[in-house]
Order: C-alpha cells, then sequence, then structure tokens
C-alpha cells in the first residue's frame, strides 16, 4: 500500500487530463457538457461536482483511509453539513469545550430547530456515558480542545458511543491525518478546518469532511450538493498544495513547540505551560501516546498572576497577534479577549481560561528567533 507521506505528494487521481501535466488543471466551470440529451455525463454542474475539487477530496479520503472526502467553503460550512445530518428531536453529545463557532451554530442555530444538546467532558468516560439518553444519535468532540489543549480519547468515546448506536463525529484541525487518524480509531466521521493546517499558510478558509462508510458518503454527498457550501476550484488546488507539504510543515511546528516549551518552562514569568506532552503523568500524555503520533504546533501558557497579557502581547514583534492556528507565520492571540471573548468572564474563568493565558500557534520560523522574541516581550511586563 501506498505510504502516508507519498500520498500527501501524489494522492487523488486526476482522470481527465490528457495534457501530461503533472497537477490537476483548475477547472473554472461551473457547467458542463453534456454529449447529447441522456448521456450518462461524470460532470454536469459545480456545485455537484468539480474535477480540481474531486482531486482534493480523494486525497482527503486517501490520507484519512476513509471511504469518501467532501470539500466545503470553511471549516464551519463542513460542520454545519455534518450536523445536518439529524432532525427535530435527535439528541447529541458535544464536548464542553470545542470550537467558539461550533457552540454558536448549536446554540444560535441548531437548537432552536430542535435538534437537543448535551455538553460533556470528553475526557471523562463515565461523565459521557451518563449523557445518553434514548435519542442521543451521535457524540461530537475534536481531539485536542482549544486553548487548553485537552485531549480526548477516539477509541474509548467511539465505543461507548456505538454500544448506544450513537455515531461519532470527530473535528481533528489540531491533529490533522499526519498525526492521527480517527477513523482507524473507530469514528465514523472526522471533519477539519482546513483553513489551519491542511491549508498552512493562511490564504484561504476551507473545511473537510471524510466518512466511514460508503452509507454515510451517500447522505454527506446529498447534504454537501443541498445546501451548497462547496469549496472553489481555485481554493481548491491551494488546499492541494498546502497538503503536499504537511508532513513537513507539522513536523517543524512540532521541534520549534518543543523548543519554545523548554524555553517557556524556564521562565519565570510563566506560571503554566499547556501542552498535551508536558505532564507525562496526565491522561492527555497518555491518550496522545497511544493514540497519535505528536500532539501539534498549538501550546498555551499562562503569565503569573497579575503580569499583563496585552502588555506582553503587544511587545512582540515577530509573532503576530491574530486568530487563527496552523500556518507558516507564528500566531498569538489572548483567548479572554480574542477567541472566547464572548462566554461570560465567570463561565470562563470555570473553564480553566484566565485572563493571563496566551495561546501561541507556533510557526515554521527560526526558533532561535520566536525564542527571541518571546524574550525581549517578557521583558517589558
Ligand atoms: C477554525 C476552526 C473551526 C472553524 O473553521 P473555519 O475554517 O474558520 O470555518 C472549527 N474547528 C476548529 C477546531 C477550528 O480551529
Amino acid at each position: 500500500m501506498t505510504k502516508f507521506n507519498t500520498l500527501l505528494v501524489r494522492g487523488g487521481k486526476p482522470d481527465d487530463n490528457h495534457t501530461g501535466a503533472v497537477n490537476v488543471p483548475i477547472y473554472n466551470s461551473s457547467t458542463y457538457r453534456y454529449p447529447k440529451l441522456g448521456s450518462d455525463v461524470r460532470w454536469d454542474y459545480e456545485r455537484s461536482g468539480n474535477p480540481t475539487r474531486d482531486n482534493v477530496e480523494n486525497v482527503c479520503a486517501e490520507l484519512e483511509n476513509g471511504d469518501r472526502g467532501f470539500a466545503f467553503s470553511s471549516g464551519m460550512a463542513a460542520i454545519h453539513a455534518a450536523l445536518s445530518l439529524f432532525k427535530p428531536g435527535d439528541h447529541i453529545i458535544i464536548g464542553d469545550n470545542i470550537y467558539g463557532g461550533t457552540f454558536r451554530l448549536v446554540n444560535d442555530f441548531l437548537k432552536p430547530r430542535g435538534i437537543k444538546f448535551s455538553e460533556v467532558d470528553t475526557q471523562n468516560i463515565q461523565a459521557l456515558e451518563e449523557a445518553f439518553t434514548p435519542e442521543t444519535k451521535a457524540v461530537y468532540f475534536e481531539t485536542v480542545t482549544n486553548p487548553l489543549l485537552k485531549v480526548s480519547s477516539v477509541k474509548q468515546i467511539s465505543k461507548v458511543a456505538h454500544e448506544h448506536d450513537a455515531m461519532v463525529i470527530v473535528d481533528n484541525t489540531f491533529l490533522t491525518p499526519y498525526l492521527q487518524k480517527p477513523l482507524d480509531l473507530g469514528a465514523d466521521l472526522v471533519l477539519h478546518s482546513a483553513t489551519k493546517y491542511l491549508g498552512g499558510h493562511s490564504d484561504m478558509t476551507a473545511g473537510i469532511i471524510v466518512t466511514r462508510t460508503k452509507e454515510l458518503s451517500d447522505k454527506v454527498y446529498t447534504l454537501q450538493n443541498s445546501i451548497g457550501a462547496i469549496l472553489a476550484p481555485q481554493e481548491a488546488n491551494l488546499l492541494r498544495r498546502g497538503i503536499q507539504t504537511l508532513n513537513l510543515r507539522m513536523d517543524r511546528h512540532i521541534v520549534n513547540a518543543k523548543k519554545i516549551i523548554k524555553y517557556l518552562e524556564r521562565s519565570d514569568k510563566v506560571g503554566r505551560v499547556y501542552y498535551p506532552t508536558v505532564d507525562k503523568n496526565s491522561i492527555d500524555y497518555a491518550i496522545i501516546k497511544d493514540e497519535a503520533r505528536g500532539a501539534g504546533g498549538v501550546l498555551s501558557f499562562e503569565l503569573k498572576d497579575g503580569l499583563d497579557a496585552a502588555k506582553f502581547v503587544n511587545s512582540l514583534q515577530l509573532i503576530i497577534l491574530a486568530v487563527s492556528l496552523g500556518a507558516a507565520e507564528s500566531l498569538v492571540e489572548v483567548p479572554a479577549f480574542m477567541s472566547h471573548f464572548e462566554i461570560p468572564k465567570p463561565d470562563r474563568l470555570a473553564m480553566g481560561i484566565k485572563d493571563e493565558l496566551i495561546r501561541l500557534s507556533v510557526g515554521l520560523e527560526d526558533a532561535d528567533d520566536l525564542i527571541a522574541d518571546l524574550d525581549q516581550a517578557f521583558k517589558k511586563i
């Protein structure tokens, strides 16, 4: 079988390229000619299928060992399509620390339409067991949460969910198929914000779904085509290009993250560092060791109580103050004031997100330069 690193670079099979071009062309065509009325055509209309998009969808399916891939215009569009598998009265268990945009979709859009949700700490399998009702149709969670990098077990959650005839949906944006393949561990559907590591260059938004079974693929295809939030061919090409270097980028993200963690652990301005492998006695570490090849390139750290996170991030010169993650350039944000600002402060503190917490998406720059930048900013607080 072709190995993963080869699939990254060479996966997907362009099947209508007659020129010898090594890349799939960007097919800028919203519609396709029928040779004659009633002909059985492979492509007819872009929303239903486009060769450039098909290619990247096939690559993703191969990388995840899934049945079929689907590319959307954003991670949220992919999540919307996945959660559209359910109908009023269905109950879904969701992780209590999932992406803010997903909470917004759940609370402001899906709940008013009659789908029921319970929030659970999916690291706590007992709490998960207790959350099932006869109506529970799915468990939806993130393998590594944001910004505290808590790890949930795809294996254990899949086992429990399947005992209750519920499907398992995993947002694996933080790890990518290079570090973990949730479908191999028991999940039924894996999705990504490909805006992050899969795209990898902060130059587009995209979402990916990969399904395990043909039955599920057919349902997701109908939703993708019906709802219509497809990835455009230009973006599909950028995503293909990003994916080709996922292995190299992810390896460097991890090397840089580890160097920065070493530096932060020695700093007298830092209270605590959050990354799944820092505490070798933690559940996070045990799960990552068992189910993934690495913990990725995002870490968080707390400044010691009373130190000013705003002053710190405003003092950074190389590392960019911006939301998002998984990019070539290092990005820093203060969750309490940026990504998690909408959550009322008492709830935020209960979740463990202090005002002093800083999240860093470690980029591909020279680690020495990143550390020098952190160092000069620490000296200003
Ligand atoms: C960014 C993100 C999303 C949303 O993806 P968009 O591409 O921004 O729509 C979903 N889940 C996680 C974990 C994310 O980081």
